[in-house]
């Protein structure tokens, strides 16, 4: 891929040298983390194929689809709404913070306790080793924690191109009007960044096509409650990951055609590995590309894990949007109503969530929780004690962990997990 793709990326300004590096270790740590493991669906082929071609082939769709007037948005957060992107036939793309980069050179921007998503985030652009962040047209940023809040301001002064959303905190009549307004001013800005007017149609359309992919996430992780489990969490948390980058469509399309070869393992009573593996969910952070390093762990470590409660996983698809409307005004709404239901810990209060990772618990079987929080990441880690305390209480074992995208804890992650797993019984 490299040489095919070599002016692309040099006419989007990255370096070349650091991106070389990048690719490297991105390559190696897939053929480690993902390749090495036994018994995957055939249908992970195609996501083989999507993580191979991140910066090559995808990254050329979107010149394209450029090319022919379409818009590309970068965003940060599933507040961001697809639907929107998509009714003015734009394309979104999640802008990958799932690694540290240009550390040194973050940290004179940032200070060193921010969480590593943030750090990511910058460290891509001071990098310049992202050509999503490079051909974007717009950057949505959101207010949602205060790290993000203050970073997009750190951000818009290198990238000129930031759009920053302002998010409520509370779920209140008033919370909802916050958010009905910012995105009724998200409309104008993508009808005006486009030159397209948002008609009932296209809205429409736009939310048809965003339902059909939850749909085929929500029937993936339907799968996964059955033992022994059809597919790791690890290329379950994948699948979910590329959802944020490739072509809604075609991504829907290999979705459905994973899940049904993974009927056909379940009828078979046919799994990635053996039926007495501890089933553990994870919960917290949401886990960017190329986070895998508590996946990992777990997996190699005897556990398989059988659901996300997190934004790269079930809080960021769950519920549609009712498509029923006939006028903008009121798709907006149904809009507006999907996404406030979504459960991020930046809520005060969030009672919505622990009430979901229960649920998860039970529909998928797991027998343990494990709740995940970045380092310096507030509404996350703060909401890990009572979320630990509660479920405990409820007879539901918990480990709470706190971690970074370094590798200096695996050693001392991976012994409170086997101890952790040890006690599941
Ligand atoms: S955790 Fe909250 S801030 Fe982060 S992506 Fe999810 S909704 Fe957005
Ligand atoms: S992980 Fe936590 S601190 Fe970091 S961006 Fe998300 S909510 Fe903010």
């Amino acid at each position: 891929m490299s040489d095919e793709y070599r002016q692309m990326w040099r006419d989007l300004g990255l370096n070349l040298e650091a991106h070389d590096v990048l690719l490297s270790v991105l390559g190696q740590g897939y053929k480690d983390v993902f390749l090495s493991q036994e018994n995957r669906p055939q249908g992970m082929e195609y996501f083989n194929f999507v993580v191979s071609q991140v910066h090559g082939l995808r990254i050329k769709e979107l010149l394209d689809a450029q090319a022919e007037g379409r818009k590309v948005i970068g965003s940060f957060c599933v507040f961001v709404p697809e639907e929107i992107v998509l009714a003015v036939d734009g394309v979104l793309v999640g802008l990958c913070s799932g690694a540290d980069f240009a550390v040194e050179e973050v940290e004179k921007y940032l200070p060193r306790n921010t969480c590593a998503l943030i750090k990511s985030a910058l460290g891509f652009k001071l990098g310049q080793v992202c050509p999503y962040l490079e051909s974007a047209d717009l950057i949505v940023g959101e207010n949602t924690c205060d790290g993000k809040k203050k970073a997009y301001e750190t951000m818009g002064g290198l990238v000129p191109k930031v759009y920053v959303m302002d998010l409520p905190q509370m779920k209140t009549d008033q919370g909802r009007a916050l958010l009905k307004s910012e995105y009724q001013r998200f409309v104008t800005k993508m009808e005006a960044l486009s030159g397209r007017k948002i008609t009932p149609a296209s809205l429409r359309k736009g939310i048809q096509t965003v339902n059909a992919k939850r749909r085929a996430l929500a029937r993936l992780n339907a799968l996964r409650a059955h033992n022994p489990a059809p597919i790791s969490g690890l290329d379950a948390l994948l699948i979910h990951q590329v959802s944020f980058y490739d072509n809604p469509i075609r991504f829907t399309d290999a979705v459905n055609r994973i899940c049904d070869e993974l009927e056909q393992r379940v009828a078979q009573n046919q799994g990635v590995f053996p039926q007495a593996t501890k089933r553990v969910l994870l919960s917290g952070c949401p886990m960017a590309v190329p986070n895998w390093k508590v996946p990992w762990i777990l997996e190699t470590s005897g556990a398989v894990i059988v659901g996300e409660e997190s934004c790269v996983g079930e809080r960021g698809l769950r519920n549609a949007v009712d498509d029923s409307a006939d006028s903008v005004e009121g798709l907006l709404d149904a809009i507006v109503d999907r996404y406030f239901a979504i459960d991020c810990a930046v809520f005060t209060p969030n009672p919505d969530r622990p009430r979901h990772v229960r649920e998860m618990a039970a529909a998928y079987h797991a027998q343990g929780v494990i709740h995940y929080s970045l380092q310096f990441c507030q509404p996350y880690q703060m909401e890990a004690i009572p979320m630990e305390r509660g479920l405990k209480a409820d007879g539901i074992p918990t480990l709470r962990l706190e971690t970074d995208y370094g590798a200096e804890d695996v050693g001392q992650l991976k012994t409170r997990i086997e101890a952790f797993l040890e006690m599941l019984g």
